[in-house]
């Protein structure tokens, strides 16, 4: 392609200086600059937006998971329940920071866990998590910097010596001894020049885009009675066990029957218009999948689907979006025609940003692959690691594999050291790692956990006068949250094959 191109001749301003940078205020990015400050660094946040939280408050992903060990199938889900009651340390594979948030978050009524404990999941209540954020970062003592995005790093040769913003007032330079590049997308990293993979192998495609949307005003008795059959949740917990979480306000994820633009209620323009946007198999027209929030009439609609968009170019970004807009329209349109209990239900709220599940994967010093996921790879320098199933999608088809029950990987320190680049770290979902791994690390729970031995790890190489690279992987996974000394032995080979989760996707 011949691009016409012009040279721009740059003069900017060192506006500050810190211990450690952290780029990105999404979910590992807030736990990086929590570790970091709490460890001693003198600590900056930098985030585009005006508010922290990433894809768990802008995104509206809804609900925040995973924390246990794998919970696939109803039997060991249901110990797994019983042990959050007694023993939450046996079955909680995140703890550290991201732990600390969500029980602060369901303590004080913003988030739904399961009697006050972290379980798999947690659903948030978006105006709390971002305050909790800001307080967490005030008590920390780190800085925050919004509406500022980090455009480019500052070097020295290889070694990364801070970044230059582009904010309201322009372009400032900030001077860091460490930098975590925590955007989701590796703009830092990749503006370094450090090597990444994009998507599939075979041909680059990302896993797909969702913009989420909330519905208030359902009636959810009559919704549950009528359309929840089965066992149709994920993590598994029975029909039964669905009514009273839903009854006692604990967290829960659920998918509703397929077909529904085939019901003779759907007016036949919304079933004809609806046929435009379902690149997939009948998924978005055909079903509600969806979690509940503390607002009791109120669920996060996890169904829109666009494909082969790239989240790295604004242009593609503002077309997923406008599609997406005009589904969402039309599947509402549908619910309240068609779904029981969501006759006087509305649209409450449409994501502020477009949910991007997959972009730049920075190569780094490790990469973690499906392997390791489906060997269950432990690391001597495992600093983070996930239970929850290879969640991606595949010619225009969700794929959601699952882990045998109590099982898990780890992530290994390495894997957050920018190979042929020093003085940074990634943190989060621009991790090294290949497309199947990443459909298992890009929850958020993982995602903090990563964050906080990003900080963490930022925070020992300031206070040693080491890079990150000569730290020793091991004293970060001593010093970071993780922990798995307390965990029950995962059931290999014991996964319930329960074709009634009919879920396609799940995060
Ligand atoms: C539709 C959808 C549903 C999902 N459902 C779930 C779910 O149910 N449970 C779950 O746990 N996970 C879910 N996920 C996955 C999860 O939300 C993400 O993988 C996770 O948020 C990644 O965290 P992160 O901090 O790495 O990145 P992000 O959440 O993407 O945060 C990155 C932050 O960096 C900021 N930023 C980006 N570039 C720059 C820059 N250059 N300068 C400054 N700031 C920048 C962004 O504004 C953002 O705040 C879902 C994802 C999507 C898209």
């Amino acid at each position: 392609m011949n691009t016409k191109m012009i040279t721009e001749t740059l003069q900017t301003p060192v506006t500050g200086s810190y211990d450690v940078i952290v780029v990105g205020g999404g979910p590992a990015g807030c736990c990086a600059a929590i570790a970091a400050a709490r460890n001693g660094a003198q600590t900056l946040i930098v985030e585009r937006v005006g508010y922290l939280g990433g894809m768990l408050t802008g995104g509206m992903v809804g609900s925040s998971g995973i924390y246990t060990v794998s919970p696939t199938s109803l039997a060991y889900y249901a110990s797994v329940r019983e042990q959050l009651r007694t023993d939450p340390d046996r079955v909680q594979l995140i703890k550290g920071i991201p732990r600390e948030i969500m029980r602060r978050l369901i303590s004080s009524g913003g988030g739904l866990g399961y009697f006050g404990e972290v379980p798999a999941y947690v659903c948030v209540h978006v105006p709390s998590l971002m305050k909790l954020l800001l307080d967490m970062m005030e008590e920390a003592g780190v800085a925050v910097l919004f509406y500022a995005q980090g455009v480019q790093p500052i070097m020295d040769g290889d070694v990364v010596r801070g970044v230059i913003i582009q904010g309201k007032g322009g372009r400032e330079a900030l001077e860091a001894k460490v930098v975590v590049d925590a955007t989701g997308d590796g703009d830092v990293a990749a503006a370094a020049g450090a090597e990444f993979e994009f998507g599939r192998p075979q041909d680059n495609e990302a896993i797909n885009m969702t913009l989420m949307f909330t519905m208030g005003n359902i009636d959810m008795e009559r919704y549950f009675e009528a359309e929840v059959t089965g066992q149709a949740t994920w993590p598994p917990v029975s029909r039964e066990e669905h009514f009273a979480d839903m009854r006692a306000g604990h967290s829960y994820w659920f998918g509703t029957s397929s077909g529904l633009s085939e019901r003779p209620e759907v007016p036949e323009h919304i079933r004809a218009e609806l046929d435009n946007f379902t690149w997939s198999t009948n998924h978005s027209r055909g079903h509600i999948f969806a979690c509940n929030s503390p607002i009791p009439d109120e669920l996060y609609i996890n169904v829109t689907e666009v494909f082969k968009k790239s989240g790295t170019s604004s242009w593609e970004i503002s077309e997923a979006i406008t599609i997406a807009y005009k589904e969402i329209e039309l599947l509402a349109e549908m619910y309240k025609a068609a779904v029981p209990g969501f006759e006087n239900a509305y649209i409450r709220q449409i994501a502020p940003l477009m949910g991007i599940r997959e972009t730049r994967r920075i190569t780094g010093d490790y990469i973690v692959t499906g392997d390791d996921v489906k060997q269950y790879r432990k690391f001597e320098d495992a600093i983070a690691g996930s239970g929850h199933p290879i969640d991606t999608s595949e010619d225009n088809k969700g794929r959601f594999d699952k882990l045998d029950p109590g099982a898990w990987f780890e992530v290994p320190y390495r894997s957050l050291l920018v190979k042929g680049r020093e003085g940074i770290l990634t943190a989060g979902r621009c991790i090294s790692c290949d497309h199947e791994a990443l459909g298992s690390i890009r929850p958020t729970a993982t995602c903090m956990a990563l964050g906080e031995a990003a900080g963490t790890a930022a925070a020992m190489a300031v206070s040693q006068q080491l890079t990150p690279r000569q730290l020793d992987g091991r004293q970060v996974a001593e010093k970071s949250g993780w922990d798995t000394s307390e965990l029950t032995e995962a059931m290999i080979g014991q996964a319930e094959d329960d074709d009634s989760v009919m879920l396609q996707r799940e995060s």
